[in-house]
């Protein structure tokens, strides 16, 4: 008896699953969209955009990824949404972003930052995520099962309507955005380099060397102030202390990102980076055990020792070429110079994936067949066609 109502229970398990499938499979894949991408190629151009000429003095320490607690707790994030950004601002932040998925957060009120509204995207369960940067507007849609390359340009797109840039966020988790993914996919601005939850600069230069434009962030990723805040940050040189001037310089790539254990000082900062001809020269506020210059497909081009500077002649086969230094507890991250044709970078590298309504009309009648033959199986596992079956013999 105790054996059969617990197939019974189990048996209602099952059906209920597959009944959430199938609602999720009809509502969310049947709107996929299939894309031609624009192949990778590598940059080109007789110019070098440097995005650190004519630094301005003013430099801005940033967060744009905490979660505090959000949706009656349901989500991970310990601390309140006031606390959270008041132990950022006393840290000495400029901007304490709240990243709550789904949910665009108020400012603190009577406290020194620059407020930017933004959310992290995505409930899928292989957390393939977005921040929306500067957003005005929630973007519901997702696809919470499995995800194809066109997938993750669609919720691009998706989220781009509605905020000002959009930053991939963690590529490594749960292979979020596998590396096959970031050599096709384009509309986006940032890739998370460094949070909490790993170093990704690997995934950074698969996205470089197929010649998309992508500038760095780095975040904490915090999920309670505690235990993950203050170690890992974004410094933007800004020409203006509000929203327009930290916008900018992230978008420009006039920012570094800095890993920092607790222990450590990290004090050190970029001083100046510079191109002259095809020289390539980066001088740092203090000596740095290592510092490297890294190119095409992550390949190191030169390395410096226990010094505050690296020089690099730029070779004609070097598509873009970025600096890294460490020393002990710190790791900077500069964003790259890069090939153009001396006019507008990103006007240059402005590739848009192109929508293929044939694959997009097949994967969706599929996708509604597919489903539907889904919904007969659970009317069978329900017992009501065979009901019905018999019910006709009589
Ligand atoms: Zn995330």
């Amino acid at each position: 008896m105790v054996i059969k109502n617990l197939f019974k229970v189990l048996k209602g398990i099952w059906i209920f699953l597959l009944l959430v499938i199938f609602t999720v499979l009809i509502l969310s894949y049947s709107q996929t969209v299939i894309y031609d991408f624009p192949p990778p190629k590598p940059f080109a151009g007789s110019h070098w955009y440097s995005p650190y000429e004519d630094l301005p003095a003013d430099r801005f320490r940033i967060n744009l990824h905490g979660h505090s607690r959000a949706w009656g707790g349901l989500t991970n994030g310990a601390d309140t949404p006031e606390a959270l950004q008041r132990a950022y601002a006393d840290s000495g932040y400029t901007v304490a972003g709240l990243s709550n998925y789904h949910k665009i957060s108020p400012p603190t009120p009577g406290l020194d930052l620059v407020d930017i509204p933004l959310y992290e995207h995505g409930y899928n369960v292989f957390k393939s995520h977005r921040l929306a940067i500067d957003a005005h507007d929630v973007s519901w849609f997702d696809y919470p099962l499995f995800q194809w390359t066109s997938h993750r340009q669609h919720l691009i797109d998706d989220v781009k309507k509605t905020a000002s840039l959009v930053c991939v966020n963690h590529p490594k988790v749960r292979n979020g955005h596998p590396k096959s993914d970031l050599r096709l996919l384009t509309g986006y601005d940032l890739m998370e380099v460094r949070t909490a939850y790993g170093w990704f600069a690997e995934w950074w230069d698969t996205a470089l060397s197929a010649g998309r434009p992508v500038f760095l962030l780095v975040n904490d990723d915090t999920h309670l102030v505690a235990r993950q805040s203050f170690w890992a940050w974004t410094v933007v040189y800004g020409k203006s202390r509000d929203k327009a001037g930290i916008l900018d310089g992230l978008s420009s790539g006039a920012a570094i990102g800095v890993s920092c254990e607790k222990w450590a000082r990290c004090d050190v900062y970029l001083d100046s980076l510079t191109v002259k001809g095809d020289r390539l020269q980066a001088f740092f506020s203090d000596t740095l055990e290592h510092i490297q210059v890294t190119g095409q497909d992550g390949r190191q081009l030169t390395e410096s020792f226990n010094t505050d500077r690296i020089a690099y002649t730029l070779q004609d086969n070097d598509p873009y070429a970025r600096v890294s230094g460490s020393r002990a507890g710190q790791v900077i991250w500069l964003n790259p110079v890069i090939r153009y044709n001396g006019q507008d970078l990103k006007e240059q590298y402005n590739m848009s994936a192109q929508r293929n309504n044939l694959l997009t009309f097949l994967v969706r009648i599929a996708v509604v067949v597919l489903s539907l033959a889904l919904f007969w199986w659970i009317l069978i596992l329900l017992g009501v066609k065979r009901a019905r079956i018999f019910k006709k013999k009589e």
